[in-house]
């Protein structure tokens, strides 16, 4: 075995996910758009608006349970208090983050294991905190990934350290039809055995934005261009942590050709350009000929 690179849910190749932030109304709308053209989406809730009533300008559980939560997509942390780790005190932090999930899954009655960092997040640190201890706090309060901001670029990689998941765009990125465009040429078949690896696509925002700009025109148009595409996963932050997870889970032998699946996902890899899966609790021996 030369290389194996992860593949996605039925073997496909590249995957398309959404993160958006604070909870407001106008979500609902967003998520609509989502169903319309197959996507899933992840959305970020602050569960102190809800506790306080503030449902003029924030969704109500109701809604996110019938228009978010029972149309496939995700609820996420987003901090109780929405500050960001970085430049807070560390208990600060700590109870920020535990606040914030605790009240999430009492109110939604769930587990939930996702967030996007509040404001700057993980890019600047203040009093006494660093990233390591940010990260070190997420997981014991027992967050499995975080997604952060900047550093738009068009690798479309996933990320290797999931408490700084950074996304591929923000919508409003001058750069995003062109970066949508990029994703949708890379093909499998035209990548070299060592260049494979599996392609990402994650945008991020805040649906109040398409609102205050009157520009929801944007967000169809992305969602349109990137639909319906047979070798593309739609997929929440989440499903794909959770299938990443799955893939990183499984027992290899030392020479790598029998691998064990522990897990209860069925997982798909490409190994030297052959497709492969292992079923749960399947332990395959893999046949490769090599010219
Ligand atoms: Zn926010």
């Amino acid at each position: 075995m030369r290389y194996r690179f992860l593949r996605f849910p039925e073997g496909k190749f590249k995957a398309v996910t959404f993160s958006y932030d604070d909870g407001v109304k106008v979500d609902l709308r967003l998520a609509e758009i989502f169903d319309k053209y197959g996507m899933k989406g992840t959305f970020n809730i602050n569960p102190s608006h809800i506790l306080r009533g503030e449902f003029e300008k924030f969704t109500t559980p109701d809604e996110i349970r019938e228009h978010i939560l029972g149309r496939g997509h995700e609820v996420a942390i987003h901090g109780e208090q929405h500050i960001a780790p970085g430049v807070s005190r560390p208990v600060d932090a700590i109870r920020d983050a535990l606040l914030g999930r605790e009240q999430l899954e009492e109110i939604f009655g769930t587990i939930i294991r996702g967030m996007a960092y509040p404001d700057s997040g993980v890019r600047r640190f203040h009093n006494g905190n660093s990233y390591e201890n940010v990260r070190g706090i997420l997981e014991n309060v027992g967050i499995v990934y975080a997604r952060t901001l900047g550093a738009d670029n068009n690798t479309f990689l996933l990320p290797t350290d999931w408490y700084n998941w950074v996304p591929t765009i923000h919508h409003a990125n001058k750069e995003a039809m062109s970066y949508v465009d990029t994703f949708l040429s890379q093909k499998e078949e035209n990548y070299r055995t060592a260049s494979r690896h599996p392609r990402l696509f994650y945008v991020w925002g805040h649906s109040f934005e398409f609102r205050n700009n009157d520009n929801w025109e944007l967000i169809e148009e992305i969602c349109e261009k990137l639909s319906g595409k047979d070798d593309t996963w739609y997929a929440t932050n989440m499903e794909i942590w959770e299938y990443c997870h799955a893939y990183d889970s499984l027992i290899w032998n030392a020479k790598g050709d029998v691998v064990y699946n522990p897990t209860f996902h069925k997982v798909w890899f490409d190994i030297d350009s052959r497709p492969f899966s292992v079923a749960p609790g399947e332990t395959l021996k893999i046949e490769i000929e090599y010219n």
